[in-house]
């Protein structure tokens, strides 16, 4: 079974994600449980954290398919010791926050060295972080999310999120999302069989899909291994709908949200219904709309 989503507004309050899931036809969605370019946020209240337990169950989406995201803010890799502790407290809250909440995952964005650190010194720093975390707080997963390798962000290459599981010392809490945008734009090719087979192979031998906890659905506007990180509609860039469909009918995706991150909001409900109607379908060729009469 697919979880498929997007990432929905909380505003007003978190109790307000899964209503919003709801109405675009999701079963699965991420959100940021406080705001995402601010470092303080007051601590959630218990009629907060009742009231979305129960939302959630009304809308019987699972804490499971809950995907839920750190602040933009946040540089677990931060060259500078006061900064990066700066980082840890708040990635630390972060992590209780989605404890409170009952979900178990959290998703990062790994971290930037700024040009003041080498690659695997900033990797270490950021494992050193992790680690920390997982001795302060319990229940959540920590989940790596890849990157486009945009600027000084790490986290482009499978190497780099092997690199952090493999120094992280539980590794019962630590997991990886995908993000199709990031990884195509970083020089990962998923837009036919044969490349869709070598990078998930790829990627199985290097990271494992035993650690892959969730995915960002994008596709992308700059060219395959760009390096630029700008989502596009399904089906409206240079990924295509091809890939998408790929992945809705790899049994490996199953079971994990599958959240959107495409930039017209207007379309979250079409797109997560034509990602259900791929499942089974014939592949798409040509055209987003030719494919979607066809299909339908
Ligand atoms: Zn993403
Ligand atoms: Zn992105």
């Amino acid at each position: 079974m697919k979880a498929i989503g997007a990432h929905v507004s909380a505003s007003g309050g978190v109790f307000n994600a899964p209503l919003n899931a709801e109405a675009i036809g999701a079963n699965a969605f991420a959100l940021f449980t406080k705001n995402q370019r601010q470092w303080n946020a007051k601590p959630l209240d218990a009629t907060t954290i009742e009231a979305f337990k129960a939302n959630l169950a009304r809308v019987g989406i699972l804490p499971k398919h809950v995907l839920a995201h750190d602040s933009y803010l946040i540089n677990l890799g931060h060259p500078e010791k006061e900064a990066r502790q700066k980082s840890l407290e708040a990635f630390i809250d972060e992590v209780k926050r989605c404890d409170q909440l009952g979900l178990d995952k959290l998703n990062f964005h790994p971290g930037s060295h700024l040009n003041q650190l080498t690659e695997e010194a900033c990797l270490d720093s950021i494992a050193e972080s992790l680690n920390r975390t997982l001795e302060l707080t319990q229940n959540v997963t920590l989940v790596i999310e890849n990157t486009a390798g945009q600027g000084t962000n790490l986290g482009y290459k499978w190497e780099h999120l092997a690199h952090l599981i493999e120094k992280v010392e539980d590794k019962g809490r630590i997991g990886v999302c995908l993000d199709t945008c990031h990884l195509f734009t970083a020089g990962y090719d998923i837009r036919t069989s044969e490349a869709y087979a070598k990078t998930t192979k790829e990627f199985d031998s290097i990271v494992g899909f035993c650690y892959l906890k969730g995915m960002h659905f994008n596709d992308a506007k700059p060219p395959l291994g760009s390096r630029v990180d700008r989502h596009h509609s399904l089906g409206k860039g240079t990924i295509g709908l091809e890939a998408f469909w790929y992945i809705m009918n790899d049994p490996r995706m199953d079971d994990i949200p599958l959240v959107l991150e495409t930039i017209d909001t207007a379309l979250w409900a079409q797109e997560i219904a034509l990602l259900r109607a791929m499942q089974g379908a014939e592949k798409p060729t040509g055209s987003q709309d030719g494919y979607v009469n066809k299909i339908r």
